[in-house]
């Protein structure tokens, strides 16, 4: 008999499982996948780290979550830096003064600013993503930049869409182009799966395994960390999610664009980004993969779930399945499908180990 059933061998699942092993609780990782790393696996290819479900940079704010995840694993000093291709011409991303100049041939901040303020006149209260993103960064911008690749990414209309999706986009007055904040920022030169190799290693695992269809073993307490609308089989109906496919190439050549992640921002070029996946880990080999990535209509149960919508229509159904799980006993949810929320893995991270300290104390 375990003490504990985790389904997921993720983030969240695999913490929960190294951590409750050192306080002495014997626990079993399920996944319905025959891999570990939910969606953070890599696999090696040409010796270089393929993201397969998605670029993946870790970034924090956290030192505690840092000087976590740094036992696992040792991390290199890459930063992203993004490029947008809109018809064949290049601009810097997240938008800051290298765009600005680029765009409009000016050099100050001052300057980057009037043309914005200029461009945005007459929005006061943006009711939507288009007017919030002409409302910082103007129309030239929205335009080139912004516009089609939106559409392509949530399949909407930019009027559609909510403000806050665009909110989260950095705009800087500076010649910074490093996309995150954080203070710490890598990438595993080992890949990400040697993290759960270490997280894993002395954990009963079985891959291949559904919740749901699987023979279980026999257990004490479950922690979940699978979609939360399919735990309660659908009761209020399914939450909606953006999902992706992944076109992976393997190319005879040594480098293809010269940076890891390049955005496609026009609607004439059916996907949105492509990945060069040695890019993350400054690898020199003869050939090279890359991705590209091509957003799909998501069917609950069907197509793998990714992204959260988190929008009002969405948190509502969420919460009302969230009042059911606090019915549950020595039931426990967790992670980014069992949360319904947008996590980043810092944030995954930082919620299993708050998990596991209010557990134990
Ligand atoms: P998951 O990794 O999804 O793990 C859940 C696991 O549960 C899965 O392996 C699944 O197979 C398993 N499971 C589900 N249902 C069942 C079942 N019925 N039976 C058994 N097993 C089941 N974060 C960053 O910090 N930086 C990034 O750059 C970044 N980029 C991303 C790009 C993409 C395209 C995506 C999708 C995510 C990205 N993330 C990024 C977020 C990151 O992937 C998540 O924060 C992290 O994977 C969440 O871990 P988790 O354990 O909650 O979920």
């Amino acid at each position: 008999m375990y003490d504990f059933l985790i389904v997921g061998a993720g983030f969240y699942g695999a913490i929960c499982a190294y951590e409750l092993e050192k306080l002495g609780f014997k626990c079993v990782v399920i996944d319905k996948r025959n891999f570990i790393g939910g969606n953070c696996h890599t696999s090696k290819m040409h010796g270089i780290d393929v993201h397969d479900f998605g670029p993946h940079i870790f970034h924090t704010s956290s030192e505690v979550v840092w000087n976590w995840i740094n036992q696992f694993a040792s991390f290199n000093n890459f930063t992203l830096r993004p490029v947008a291709n809109y018809k064949g011409e290049i601009f810097s991303l997240p938008f800051n003064m290298w765009t600005f100049s680029k765009l409009w041939g000016i050099t100050s901040p001052q300057e980057a600013r009037e043309i914005i303020k200029n461009q945005s006149n007459g929005i006061n209260v943006p009711k939507n993503l288009e007017e919030q993103a002409i409302k910082m960064v103007g129309t030239d911008i929205y335009h080139k930049l912004i516009k089609g690749y939106t559409e392509k990414q949530w399949q909407k209309s930019a009027k559609e869409l909510p403000v806050e999706i665009i909110k989260r986009l950095p705009v800087r007055f500076t010649y910074d182009n490093n996309y995150f904040n954080d203070p710490y920022q890598g990438i595993p030169t080992q890949g990400y799966t040697s993290i759960f190799e270490n997280l894993l290693d002395d954990i009963d695992l079985r891959l291949g395994c559904d919740f749901f269809k699987s023979k279980l073993p026999n257990y004490k307490n479950l922690i979940y960390t699978g979609p939360i609308d399919l735990f309660y089989n659908y009761k209020y109906g399914p939450l909606e999610y953006k999902t992706l496919r992944f076109n992976h190439k393997i190319l005879n050549v040594n480098d293809f664009q010269g940076t890891a992640m390049m955005n496609f921002t026009s609607d004439e070029v059916p996907f949105t980004r492509i990945v060069e996946h040695k890019h993350f880990n400054f690898k020199n080999t003869t050939k090279s993969v890359i991705t590209e990535e091509f957003p799909v209509n998501y069917i609950a149960g069907k197509t793998e779930p990714y992204y959260p919508v988190n929008d009002t229509h969405n948190n509502s159904i969420y919460e009302k399945y969230r009042k059911l799980t606090k019915r549950e006993t020595n039931i426990y949810f967790g992670g980014r499908l069992a949360e319904y929320k947008y996590y980043d893995m810092d944030k995954v991270i930082s919620s299993a180990l708050n998990f596991i300290t209010n557990l134990s104390s």
